[in-house]
């Protein structure tokens, strides 16, 4: 399996349609953590370099309705001129005749940003038919299609897949490293492998378990989803986030994994709290003593240790998803440590998931303390869950 690579195509003179992930936080028109835009410039650089006129395809959070203010890329074409210092031509369409006179315009090393692509209801639909429509129009005059938007490469959107049936294409900078991070994970990885999974949900992160169970050495779970793993083992929970339906499958999980002779390693103790909040006051309790009316908000200080331990001597290491809530404080020490054991690992750490990346950085490590930081959650995910991910699938030369 091979991609054709962007600096196999001759783009000196080319129309490229280009497909990013800018998909940043923005909250009252200010965008929050810029990484993503950061990520996606090596490619649109060494296309304003290389003499290509750029056309951008992204979209931004999940808009319902079609257009809306709150879901506009506008503020993303300013944040992306200043970081390119170019300024970026922006469409306020998608598709249309303002697109098309300003995609007609743009020459050589010029860059244009449409407009949230999602506001085509064509680019999620289901129908075949209907996302190839919206490809046709926005592979209209173009030479080259170059898909950069890691973090939408699980999507069969338009913009993902199916502009690249049309045009001759290739991956670019950013999607070319992911998949080489992720093909390093999946392909005899350097032994020990450690994996560490926390966040939120066991149902965003179930199918990968099951699929890393027999690879790994090392499988930490902590964050959220730790109670749902506690509660499959009749251990109280207290008020802790639990996914209840998936009690069953967790319980399932741990047989299995007892069955092949894996250890996962559960944390001993918790930081518990009377409310979710800011200020609440932590308390250590034992995993298997977690009072009724506590919420779990971390790993605790012996359990943070222990991961920490288990991972460091791992000769490849994947971290998905915060320990704790980090947000707060008082609740950050179980992810603090675990990215510290990731900074200290001597073969390849990764960092994956959005949340993951920006605790990282909002707990004061640096980018380059870690071996690779993954931009797309999702996609990662699915990779490593062994799904195939149609962006990329799209790409693949016979
Ligand atoms: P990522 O984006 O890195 O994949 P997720 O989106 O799965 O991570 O989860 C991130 C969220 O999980 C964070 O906002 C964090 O506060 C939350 N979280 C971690 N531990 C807990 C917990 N014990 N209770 C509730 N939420 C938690
Ligand atoms: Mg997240």
């Amino acid at each position: 399996m091979s991609f054709t690579i962007l600096t196999d195509l001759k783009v000196s003179g080319k129309k490229v349609l280009l497909r990013c992930d800018l998909n940043v936080p923005i909250k009252d028109g200010v965008i929050g953590d810029d990484g993503r835009i950061r990520a996606s410039l090596p490619t649109i650089k060494y296309l304003i370099e290389n003499g290509a006129s750029v056309v951008i395809m992204a979209h931004l959070g999940r808009p319902k309705n079609g257009p809306a203010p709150e879901f506009s890329l506008a503020p993303v074409a300013h944040r992306l001129g200043d970081l390119l210092g170019t300024p970026v031509v922006f469409s306020s369409q998608v598709v249309g005749g303002e697109t098309d006179a300003k995609k007609a315009a743009l020459k050589s090393g010029e860059v244009l940003l449409l407009e949230n692509v999602r506001f085509e209801a064509s680019e999620t639909s289901k129908d075949d038919g209907e996302r190839k429509d919206l490809a046709e129009k926005l592979t209209k005059t173009m030479d080259y299609f170059v898909s950069d938007g890691f973090g939408a490469v699980h999507r069969k959107h338009a913009s993902v897949y199916d502009v690249a049936k049309i045009l001759p294409h290739a991956a670019g900078f950013l999607v070319a490293a992911e998949i080489d991070v992720l093909r390093k994970l999946s392909v005899n990885p350097e032994r020990p492998y450690g994996v560490a999974l926390g966040g939120s949900k066991v149902s965003d992160k179930i199918g990968v378990i099951k699929n890393l169970l027999g690879k790994v050495n090392v499988l930490a779970i902590g964050g959220g989803m730790l109670f749902t793993f506690l509660a499959a083992q009749d251990h109280e929970i207290g008020r802790s986030l639990v996914e209840k339906d998936l009690i069953d499958d967790v319980k399932n999980l741990l047989e299995e994994a007892k069955k092949i002779g894996v250890h996962i390693l559960l944390p001993s103790d918790i930081v518990v709290a009377p409310t979710f909040a800011i200020d609440a006051t932590p308390t250590i309790v034992k995993a298997d003593a977690i009072p009724a009316d506590q919420i779990g908000l971390d790993i605790g200080p012996e359990s943070a240790a222990a991961f920490a331990a288990a991972l460091v001597q791992c000769k490849t290491v994947f971290w998905n998803g915060p320990m704790g809530v980090f947000e707060f404080p008082n609740f950050a020490h179980g992810t603090k440590t675990v990215a510290q054991a990731l900074t200290e690992v001597s073969g390849i750490s990764v960092v994956g998931g959005g949340d993951s990346a920006a605790a990282i950085r909002k707990l004061g490590f640096n980018d380059s303390q870690f071996g690779y930081i993954s931009t797309g959650g999702g996609a990662s995910l699915e990779y490593l869950e062994g799904k195939s991910l149609p962006g990329i699938e799209v790409l693949e030369n016979a």
